[in-house]
């Protein structure tokens, strides 16, 4: 793995896409993700097409991601506009480097200081729970949701597709401790992975919301970049074809409804982010 440690020019990004709908910006605290799932999207993203080295091989770190956000959020603030913040897009703000480096923890702190109107915490990094304290203070300043991605209940499949991202149960657990200290959380099935039928009681009493997206609906291209990245082949190489199909967030849906109530559930490009 190349690891840098770099000075960033800023540290909130304006939203745009399927983002821009419930927030104003995402912060990605590094650039590179050692999680290095098979599906991720951002491999086919300009900042690693122009890279000759394989996604999940390089991660850059902003070491000032604090000092920009503290200063990038007066200005938002001067303008009195809502900012509602997304962390994070194109990286994991829970990846191993991060116990030591404490770039999100430092991001943290400043948010106490000067906190958004709203934070996402979207992650397969169970090590957010070092920061139960912090997110404590959080909530009482802005309105915080943590989102743990768990896009399977499965660790052999998690094993397919993402090898090197922690497994479900620690991830489960997690959220788990998280909800316990009274914070906002959401498993984001995302995307939908094959799953056993007891998936939804796993999560039943560990989270708010349920949000679900899948490899077609939620890849930026409706299909092509999961296409490109050799999804569908995978899925057949497996025999499990049958869980990729264009209206697999219908089924989806659907039988998650039989344990939880509507309200809790959202899919991607039919409903907006929860709140
Ligand atoms: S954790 Fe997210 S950013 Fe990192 S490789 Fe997986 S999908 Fe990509």
């Amino acid at each position: 793995m190349e690891i840098k440690e770099i000075l960033a020019k800023k540290i909130l990004t304006e939203a745009k896409g399927y983002l821009d709908v419930c927030f104003t910006h995402s912060l990605n605290p590094y650039s590179g993700c050692a999680f290095s799932c098979r599906y991720c999207y951002v491999r086919e993203m300009p900042i690693q097409r122009i890279k000759e080295i394989p996604w999940g091989e390089w991660l850059n770190i902003k070491t000032n991601a604090a000092e920009n956000y503290q200063k990038e959020i007066i200005k938002f603030r001067k303008k009195n506009n809502p900012v509602n913040l997304f962390m994070s897009s194109a990286t994991d703000p829970y990846q191993p480097i991060e116990r030591k480096a404490n770039i999100t923890r430092g991001i943290l702190e400043a948010m106490i200081e000067a906190p958004p109107d709203f934070l996402q915490i979207q992650t397969r990094g169970p090590l957010i729970t070092r920061d139960i304290d912090l997110l404590i203070k959080l909530k009482e300043k802005c309105d915080v949701l943590v989102s743990m991605t768990i896009e399977t209940d499965r660790e052999d499949i998690k094993q397919t597709f993402a090898p090197l991202a922690p497994g479900m149960k620690l991830r489960i657990k997690a959220l788990k401790e998280v909800h316990d200290a009274g914070i906002s959380t959401q498993a984001s099935i995302s995307p939908v992975l094959p799953f056993t039928p007891d998936f939804p009681k796993e999560l039943d009493g560990i989270v708010d919301h349920i949000w679900i997206d899948t490899l077609s609906i939620g890849d930026g291209a409706m299909d092509k970049c999961s296409e490109r990245l050799g999804m569908p082949q995978l899925f057949q190489q497996h025999e499990l074809s049958q869980w990729y199909q264009r209206d697999l967030h219908v089924k989806v849906e659907k039988y998650f409804k039989n344990y939880f109530p509507s309200e809790m559930i959202r899919v991607s490009k039919k409903d907006a982010f929860p709140r």
